[in-house]
């Protein structure tokens, strides 16, 4: 990524603490993890995750939300930087989350899948009568 790209974000939003590490992650409350050589539309939709604030879930519903809201932000934050919104990339990114819901939210006993309660547990529909 660019040093004086990143320079740049980190004096806009001084109260984020922005570091490097191995791969892009956002640690609540307000830490956003980079990867040196990463796409900086992936830091961007990091940087989302913390600006929008909101980190509780409990369903992969409320999750799926809050990733689209960050993406919502990094576009937004990808204007204002004029970092390129590479769409193909975000598709991607939204394909491995949907995979691994999918994986997620399958019955371990008949691959059903199964549903949420709003208090996070799973349930299905064949097993759980
Ligand atoms: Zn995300
Ligand atoms: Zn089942």
């Amino acid at each position: 990524m660019d040093a004086t790209f990143l320079e740049k974000i980190k004096s806009d939003y001084p109260s984020i603490r922005i570091i490097r590490g191995k791969r892009f992650a956002f640690r609540p409350p307000r830490t956003v993890v980079y990867e040196e050589d990463g796409p900086s539309l992936l830091f961007l939709h990091e940087m989302g995750h913390a600006l929008i604030g909101r980190f509780d879930f409990r369903t992969e519903v409320e999750r799926l939300k809050i990733e689209a809201l960050a993406w919502e932000k990094a576009r937004e934050l990808c204007s204002l930087y004029r970092v390129e919104v590479d769409e193909e990339l975000i598709e991607t990114e939204l394909d491995s989350y949907r995979d691994w819901l999918h994986q997620k939210s399958r019955c371990p006993d008949c691959g059903l899948t199964r549903f949420q309660t709003p208090d996070g547990a799973f349930h299905c529909p064949r097993c759980d009568v």
